[in-house]
């Protein structure tokens, strides 16, 4: 399995590496890089020009271009592929015998070689606020893409500016202008050709639905940062296009700046008003993307990205319709999109809810139909999309489920998230929630970023999550996941060794041997909201106060004042002053103990003091249409693709983006035949670019994959009764969060966790725990998911103890909660 996954991960990066090889080792061995010239793969390349059969003498795509098709086209088709049909054929079990072995040699060799490439470099403190951290493979990934763009646009610029020029001069023509006029020309036409290399790699990372995802096994929330990356170069670039263009036409004594930078095509052959209006988009892109804007104006940054994205890619198709080339990862795109299509509008409702009291954390039940999830466990840790259109028609927000389980009775799958107040959208669902008495109808995203499995946290002796606020609800899923294995693995056990003392430290020889997996998993939790302890799930508090593998340690980070201000009266989780009733410093004091803080009220808030008496908020009745959204819901199919449908849709989609290139470049030998370069057509070239390839890569999977997949479960739904689950009810968290005498306590079963005042110094107890577990032999892994601070001071300490290479290495996996 190894073995296979290896093979394919590396002919992934081999198909893109090749491509960029190419470039490179043609330029060093000839130092060309051009149309018509010499190159290393002249020969091979004349062969593959397609000729325009209803144009004596015309050519539909040349040489150069197919050959560019085939690195930036049908490679990543053929990996995708092959990768799926992989995927579709892995043995449920691990083999043993000989193959095990050969895994077992590759994940030893591959292991010391990991280690080398994940190791974070020096200045970690400011990669880490720059960029979000640099490891060596990352350093190496740059160091070469910085190479291909000096040597690309250095080529570029001595082609442009000597060689070219050199030719014209043989032919006979004159120029008027400066060589270093020139030159500012010959700058922003190398910077153009290294835009192709960046925008066509820009969007692999971006796609949801991506077999690169799948194949490199990195979440989409890290794979992002890639797409980050490119696209600031590509961004760059296109600046840095225009600008030298705008230098040239200044210096440029035979033209006028304003006739070119207003020309339509008629003076130049390029479309130099549509290039900057493409340059303008791409700063709005850029402008509100940045992290500031991100964090801050979420939906602003959404839906710029969205509009300027478009205007982009049309504009600058029209400017110069020979970008096509952005389609080899547009395509993916594309299929991503198909797939998102079909995957949204699953039938879905909240049919159960606790809140707290403060109304600030809330965690909902959410049933889905049956049918939709085969394997609802494995859903545990997976982040959904969530859409209520009670609150909003458009928006889908991501939460990660920390329960999943099958109805017994209906088959539908019950996902259970903690959903905290932050801005518009949740401060609106968690004020609508107390007012609700029957299940509401919500829309399901399919769950994408599944955690690990549980398989893989047994390979390590210890683990230790740090999580601050409702980032603790992936860490919940994991320490789910592992009682319910070990509760699973005692309940196998004989009688005489049986479930209750599998904790047991005796160690006497009629003892059963230890449970697989981690013997020990350390939770450090912040919170900086009393609520936010209700994010702490009652069993998983009854486990740690049990004493054995798991501990808890709770902190608790807020300001007693403004939580006395927030307080309501009656039965409300109050927590009073520590002594002296002041305001206590924010994160002063770090391992005193919150005494007299107490709580108001013992018993359970009665639901119905709650619950039921009030009214919807009148402006949330305005975005309702239940109707439309249940007729909606009839038109969706029930369940996801499966992966030969999905391996389909890929296929197709670059299938429809090179019919879109072919037709593209026909209906360019029949606007522009009259082999006037200089011609007012030439923008409609761009708009038959972006309207051809686009209909096609979208429309062709759209219409084979989706359309007989769409009739087929339309049919299906017909027959079947609709999906209304019963509204099981609304209640109050059962106060987890009194923090009475500096402990939380879980009511229900009267257990109680302590709590600490202060910041956890999280490096000091990474530090001290990954001792212990090495001093038993063990491997660590590090979970961790919060705030930024936070999150950066686990991978500083991790990356620290990861220096000392003579140890085993920690492992790592933050978990976002922030796009
Ligand atoms: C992978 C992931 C898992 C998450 N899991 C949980 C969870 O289990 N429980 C929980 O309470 N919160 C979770 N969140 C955060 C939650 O998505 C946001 O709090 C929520 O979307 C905020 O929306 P808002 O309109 O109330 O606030 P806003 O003020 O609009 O947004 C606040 C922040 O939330 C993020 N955000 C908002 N809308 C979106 C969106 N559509 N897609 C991606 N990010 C968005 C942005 O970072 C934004 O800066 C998770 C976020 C991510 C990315």
């Amino acid at each position: 399995m190894l073995l296979l996954q290896a093979f394919f991960l590396l002919s992934a990066w081999a198909a893109l590496a090749m491509y960029q090889g190419w470039q490179v080792a043609s330029i060093i061995a000839t130092w060309t890089w051009r149309y018509g010239e010499h190159d290393l793969w002249e020969k091979f390349r004349m062969k593959l020009s397609i000729p325009y059969k209803m144009r004596e003498g015309e050519t539909v795509l040349y040489g150069w271009d197919n050959l560019n098709l085939i690195f930036y086209f049908f490679c990543p088709v053929v990996v995708a592929f092959c990768y799926s049909v992989y995927a579709m054929c892995l043995p449920a079990t691990a083999k043993s015998g000989l193959h095990a072995r050969v895994a077992t040699l590759l994940a030893a060799a591959w292991r010391p070689l990991h280690r080398c490439l994940t190791w974070q470099l020096p200045f970690r403190r400011t990669w880490l606020w720059w960029c979000g951290g640099l490891s060596l493979a990352e350093a190496l990934l740059w160091a070469a893409w910085v190479v291909v763009h000096v040597v690309g646009i250095w080529d570029q610029v001595n082609y442009q500016s000597s060689y070219r020029l050199e030719g014209f001069k043989q032919v006979g023509m004159t120029f008027y202008v400066p060589q270093s006029v020139l030159k500012l020309e010959a700058i922003s036409i190398a910077m153009a050709w290294i835009i192709y290399i960046d925008t066509a790699i820009l969007f692999f990372p971006v796609a949801h639905n991506s077999f690169l995802n799948r194949m490199l096994g990195i979440p989409y929330a890290a794979l992002v940062r890639f797409h980050r990356w490119v696209g600031h170069f590509a961004i760059w670039l296109t600046l840095g296009h225009g600008v030298f263009y705008y230098a040239f036409w200044m210096c440029d004594p035979t033209v006028n700046f304003w006739t070119m930078f207003f020309d339509w095509g008629k003076e130049y052959g390029i479309v130099s008003l549509a290039g900057t209006i493409a340059l303008v988009f791409a700063l709005g892109l850029w402008a509100t993307s940045i992290k500031f804007v991100r964090r801050n104006f979420y939906k602003l940054f959404y839906w710029s990205h969205i509009v300027c994205f478009l205007g982009y890619l049309v504009f600058a198709l029209i400017h110069y319709y020979w970008g096509w080339y952005l389609y080899s990862s547009l395509c993916l795109l594309a299929a991503d999109l198909v797939v998102r299509s079909y995957y949204a509008q699953k039938g879905a409702h909240i049919t159960s809810f606790r809140i707290s009291e403060d109304g600030r954390l809330a965690e909902i039940t959410v049933t889905v139909e049956p049918h939709v999830f085969q394997e609802p466990h494995k859903l545990a840790g997976a982040h959904i999309f969530l859409k209520v259109p009670a609150v909003s028609r458009l928006d889908y927000h991501p939460f990660t489920v920390t329960r999943a389980e099958p109805d017994p009775v209906t088959r539908a799958t019950r996902l259970t998230v903690a959903i905290k107040q932050y801005g518009r959208w949740t401060k609106d669902l968690l004020a609508m929630l107390p007012h609700t008495r029957q299940s509401l109808r919500v829309r399901v995203w399919r769950p994408f970023d599944e955690l690990p499995p549980a398989q893989h946290w047994e390979q390590f002796g210890g683990i230790v999550a740090v999580a601050g606020g409702v980032a603790v609800t992936p860490v919940t899923a994991i320490i789910n996941d592992l009682m319910a294995r070990r509760n699973a693995a005692a309940n196998r056990q004989p009688p005489t060794g049986g479930a209750a003392d599998h904790d047991s430290s005796s160690g006497s020889d009629s003892q059963p041997p230890p449970p697989a997996g981690p013997q020990r998993v350390l939770l450090l939790f912040a919170a900086r909201n009393a609520a936010d302890f209700c994010a702490l799930e009652e069993p998983v508090l009854r486990e740690a106060a049990a004493g054995g593998w798991l501990e808890v340690r709770a902190y608790y980070t807020g300001c007693l004042e403004h939580e006395k201000g927030a307080a309501r009266g009656g039965a409300t989780a109050t927590v009073e002053g520590a002594a002296g009733g002041g305001k206590a410093p924010p994160f002063a004091d770090p391992g005193s103990v919150m005494s007299g803080i107490a709580i108001k009220g013992g018993a359970h808030p009665s639901p119905s003091a709650s619950f039921g008496s009030g009214e919807h908020p009148s402006s949330l009745f305005g975005r309702v249409s239940a109707a439309f959204w249940t007729f909606i819901g009839w038109f969706f199919p029930a369940d996801f693709l499966t992966d030969r449908q999905y391996i389909w849709v890929v296929l197709l989609a670059y299938l429809g983006g090179f019919m879109g290139i072919i037709m593209t470049q026909a209906a360019a030998v029949e606007i522009l035949s009259t082999n006037n370069y200089y011609h007012d057509g030439y923008w409609r070239v761009g708009l038959v670019a972006v309207s051809v390839m686009s209909v096609q890569s979208l429309g062709l999977p759209a219409l084979f994959v989706l359309g007989p997949a769409y009739l087929t479960r339309l049919w299906r739904r017909f027959k079947r009764a609709p999906f209304n689950p019963d509204f099981l009810g609304a209640s109050a968290f059962p106060v987890v969060a009194y923090v009475a005498g500096g402990q939380v306590v879980a009511l229900e079963s009267g257990t109680a966790v302590p709590v600490t005042r202060g910041r956890p110094d999280v490096a000091a107890a990474v530090r001290g725990f990954v001792a212990e577990v090495r001093a038993a032999g063990g491997r660590t892994a590090v979970v961790s998911g919060g705030p930024e601070p936070m999150m950066d001071a686990v991978a500083l300490a991790v990356a620290e103890l990861n220096d000392n290479f003579s140890a085993p290495a920690v492992v790592l996996h933050p978990v976002a909660h922030e796009l």
